[in-house]
């Protein structure tokens, strides 16, 4: 088994929309489907919070989208989701600041906040840890899933890539959730493989176009550290190969990657770099030109994962705060709560259970009254 992925530097091209393609045209004959005959095209952007240099570039979508219209494929078939990690922001309110909003009104395409589209429970056979998902619909029900991850160093995955890029398809306060599961480093890179196993066992229609152009590190990544320019795109079908050659480029250890690490023991793709064939730029060129990736050290992302998993979570954690004033009594976000933590008799205000809440503010997101906000648990957490 082999699998390819193709390397481009951007230099080589007028502008990154084009050097985009020029990548992705390094793939294309692997493809197991045809653009044209896809009637859902999903695209999957890391838009993690409202500072750009945190999420996928404005400019690689524009040049997934000219790509796409070269092969004639209706901007009616296309749309562009995530679920931020950013507390009580939406994939639209990301896209607005970061500019890519004004490329989505462009092409007329429609941006899905996968936080208010309609969940769909998901089990996940073979899990370790994430036994079940709930997903957006959008991702569900997508036959061509385009996954635009950025490379960056992250203080708890030790890097974000191809394969962490699938944990916006989770709604969003369920990832605090679904954290939890793994308390360790380790255990957190077991919950991370268990959400991409989803993905290969059930999206088989896979592109991924890697953003390696600017990537960010350093010890404050995914939301704020340092960039560096490596003026690299790579792209491909295989989220696992990908994030091996990214590794292998930024001369970061395989070891040191829990989730890429167990995705190889559970060969959710290829895990070897001898049986990747590389197109467009050889390895070894890219990797002469690119400086070594400065990610934490396991030390760091064990501590991390612990915080996050306990005390941290605990205080800085957000309980929902309903405003009866806004409140229609419909009963919608007792029926999504996934803690059972709300009890709706028709007729009456929800009342809101702070023992089974688990602090998810599905229900915030999904109200569409609007009437349900966040507000601080702070210290009392620990005590709960
Ligand atoms: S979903 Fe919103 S409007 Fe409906 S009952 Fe709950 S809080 Fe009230
Ligand atoms: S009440 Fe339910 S849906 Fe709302 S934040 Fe708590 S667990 Fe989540």
């Amino acid at each position: 088994m082999s699998t390819r992925v193709g390397i481009v530097n951007v230099n080589d091209y007028e502008s990154i929309p084009k050097a985009v393609i020029g990548a992705i045209k390094l793939v294309e004959d692997v493809l197991l489907f045809d653009f044209s005959k896809s009637k859902q095209i999903l695209l999957k952007p890391n838009l993690l919070t409202s500072k750009k240099d945190a999420c996928t570039q404005p400019s690689f979508v524009e040049g997934v989208i000219s790509y796409l219209i070269e092969k004639g494929v209706s901007m009616k078939n296309v749309s562009i989701g995530d679920s931020p990690g950013q507390q009580g922001k939406t994939a639209s309110d990301v896209a607005e600041k970061i500019g890519l909003l004004e490329i989505c009104e462009k092409y007329g395409i429609k941006i899905v906040d996968f936080e208010r589209d309609l969940p769909i429970i998901e089990k996940i056979e073979g899990a370790l840890r994430l036994k079940e998902i709930r997903v957006a619909k959008a991702i569900k029900d997508c036959d061509v899933l385009i996954n635009l991850p950025r490379l960056k160093s992250h203080i708890e995955a030790t890097m974000t890539g191809a394969m962490k890029n699938y944990w916006g398809i989770i709604q969003g306060g369920l990832k605090a959730k679904y954290h939890l599961l793994g308390k360790t480093a380790e255990q957190f890179g077991e919950v991370l493989t268990d959400n991409f196993s989803w993905i290969v066992k059930n999206k088989p229609n896979r592109l991924i176009i890697y953003d390696l152009q600017e990537i960010m590190e350093g010890m404050s990544g995914p939301g704020g550290g340092t960039m560096n320019k490596w003026d690299l795109i790579l792209a491909g079908t295989d989220e696992l190969a990908l994030d091996i050659v990214a590794l292998e480029i930024g001369k970061v250890k395989i070891k040191n990657v829990p989730h890429v690490k167990n995705a190889i023991e559970r060969n959710l793709g290829i895990g070897n770099v001898e049986n990747i064939e590389i197109y467009g730029m050889p390895l070894e060129e890219a990797k002469k030109q690119t400086p070594k990736f400065k990610v934490p050290g396991n030390t760091m992302t064990n501590f991390i994962s612990y915080m996050t998993g306990h005390l941290a979570y605990k205080i800085i954690k957000k309980i929902p705060d309903l405003n009866k004033s806004k409140c229609a009594q419909c009963g919608e976000c007792a029926q999504i709560c996934p803690a059972e933590a709300i009890e709706f008799i028709e007729g009456n205000f929800p009342t809101f259970s702070r023992k089974k809440c688990i602090s998810c503010l599905c229900c915030s997101e999904l109200c569409p009254e609007n009437a349900i906000k966040a507000k601080s648990r702070g210290l009392m957490g620990l005590f709960d």
